[in-house]
């Protein structure tokens, strides 16, 4: 215990008492009464009202509320409360905002610390929140990039072309695939799937759908042979983009098929 001046104890309950013969208003029923022992704004029987209904009177709204809805020790409930603060921070944001940053300018050095720190524990965590702004933003992002990519080719437009010519001959089959989407665009056919050549080509065993012939891998661009994604019902037909209405081909049957749809196909071939 610490130690109390027994002069000071005493001039501090002569203090109390003479405060306590002040008459004062009740906020909760507005009924004239002393303040004892238990709190300094209500009468003892609303005080006494909180024990027995489970209730408590927010000084904030002037109700009754389920003793739930206060943070302990606090006299308005939560929603009072909120509001409150919601109310404090608007009024001071000049204030508190200069505040803040003139904690953050002090205090760099932490900051970044613990940035570092968090970072590094948080690997995971931190990927997953990269991935899902990027993902939320997904609109946005592809377009700044189709905007830096179209300034980079302005500015250097042999080197841009070359480094899109060495991009598709090392990615034939997204080059492809990206072909397919523009000319879908073009056609304004409508686009349901985003149709990987490898998967139309495995999903049809490696066989050519027109003539039937197994369709070699290796084949590339030139020769006749080589791997074409056919639109069964061609888009300019308002045949739609999606891996139904693909199949694998040889280059060459694709060609001869052309733009012919198989309902034409079919009688021609009897
Ligand atoms: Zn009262
Ligand atoms: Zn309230
Ligand atoms: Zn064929």
């Amino acid at each position: 215990m610490p130690y109390k001046d027994p002069a000071v104890a005493r001039a501090k309950a002569r203090e109390n008492r003479l405060r306590r013969r002040v008459e004062k208003t009740c906020v909760e029923c507005g009924a004239a009464f002393y303040p004892g022992q238990h709190n300094k704004i209500q009468c003892l029987t609303c005080w006494n009202l909180n024990e027995s209904t489970l209730t408590k009177f927010c000084t904030g709204c002037k109700q009754r509320k389920p003793l739930g809805d206060f943070a302990s020790g606090e006299s308005s409930c939560r929603a009072c409360r909120k509001a409150y603060n919601r109310q404090h921070r608007q009024n001071n944001s000049d204030r508190l905002h200069a505040q803040k940053k003139a904690y953050y300018e002090t205090h760099k050095e932490q900051y970044a610390a613990y940035g570092r720190y968090w970072n590094a524990a948080h690997v995971e965590q931190r990927r997953y929140n990269e991935r899902k702004n990027r993902l939320a933003h997904l609109e946005r992002e592809r377009a700044r990039g189709r905007e830096k990519a179209a300034r980079r080719a302005a500015r250097d437009p042999d080197r841009s072309r070359v480094q899109s010519r060495r991009w598709r001959a090392e990615h034939p089959d997204r080059a492809h695939a990206i072909d397919a989407r523009k000319r879908a665009v073009r056609s304004a056919a409508p686009i349901v799937d985003r149709v990987n050549r490898m998967v139309v080509a495995d999903r049809d065993c490696w066989t050519c759908q027109i003539c039937g012939e197994p369709i070699d891998p290796t084949l590339t661009y030139p020769d006749p042979g080589y791997l074409n994604i056919d639109h069964i019902v061609p888009l300019s037909r308002g045949g739609e983009h999606s891996y139904a209405n693909c199949q694998a081909t040889h280059a060459q049957c694709n060609a001869v098929k052309h733009d012919k749809i198989p309902v034409e196909e079919t009688t021609h071939g009897g």
